[in-house]
């Protein structure tokens, strides 16, 4: 298939942390607009291979390329980088001595330079969007977990990213808070368009909203398929094994 204007692509990635080799092999690209889930196996790499893609862990070999530019590897250049690549973890890490606002404010007005004015506007309306206004100048411990994830999604969402990388946030949430924190990334992926990488263990959200499905085992790709063929009939019979103990 003839894929839109492509984001990243990632060829022939390796990645060791000292002796032990993790990430195999690893080609790919993300065309803009794409929602692409991440999935496999507790330790299969999939935490490494994003941290990759916005140089918070060095690889040996291979290319990453961005917006049609080859990425020399320098810090410099994953600083200007993370600017475009906005990432969210599991675990949300907001300054617990900054209000909500000046958490979400912080990159936009001291990375990137913005009026205050003008980061406000925009993290003001991002609030809106998640529900969570109201909470602008409360402190992070005033808040619930998943409520402070919406907050870590609005604070990457500030610096206006090309690309979102979503690394299992609502696997440390409570049960009822999961919901919310994943309805945000939906309406992201399907009322904003944003391009993103989504890994999580919640098998029916990734059914919603995945493009495509990259399924990664021992540090390899084992299939790239259209994410409704993925769910009904994997390719392979590991990722079929997978989605069986998901269940
Ligand atoms: P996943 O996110 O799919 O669970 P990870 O990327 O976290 O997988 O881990 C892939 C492999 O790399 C695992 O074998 C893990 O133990 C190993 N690993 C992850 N982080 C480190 C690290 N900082 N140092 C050494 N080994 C690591
Ligand atoms: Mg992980």
């Amino acid at each position: 298939m003839q894929m839109a204007e492509q984001i990243l692509s990632v060829a022939h990635l390796e990645k060791s942390y000292q002796k032990r080799h993790v990430l195999h092999d690893i080609n790919f690209s993300i065309a803009k607009g794409e929602v692409v889930a991440l999935l496999g196996p507790s330790g299969s790499g999939k935490s490494t291979l994003i941290r990759c893609l916005n140089g918070l862990e060095e690889y040996q070999q291979g290319t990453l390329t961005f917006n049609g530019e080859e990425v020399t590897p320098t810090e410099k250049n994953w600083q200007q980088l993370r600017q475009k690549i906005g990432m969210v973890f599991q675990s949300y890490d907001l300054f617990p001595n900054l209000t909500v606002l000046d958490n979400i404010l912080l990159g936009p007005v001291k990375v990137q330079h913005q009026s205050r004015e003008e980061a406000k506007a925009t993290a003001e309306k991002l609030l809106d969007q998640v529900g969570l206004r109201e909470y602008e100048n409360s402190y992070p411990r005033q808040l619930s977990g998943g409520q402070k994830q919406r907050i870590a999604i609005v604070r990457a969402l500030a610096l206006n990213p090309e690309l979102m990388l979503f690394d299992e946030v609502t696997a440390s949430l409570d049960p009822e808070m999961v919901r919310g924190v994943l309805n945000i990334i939906t309406e992201l992926a399907q009322d904003s368009n944003m391009t993103m990488i989504v890994v999580t263990h919640e098998m029916n959200f990734a059914k919603q909203i995945a493009d495509r499905v990259l399924f990664l085992e021992d540090g390899k790709i084992l299939e790239q398929t259209p994410g409704k063929q993925f769910f009904e009939d994997p390719q392979t019979d590991r990722a079929k094994a997978f989605l069986e103990s998901m269940d």
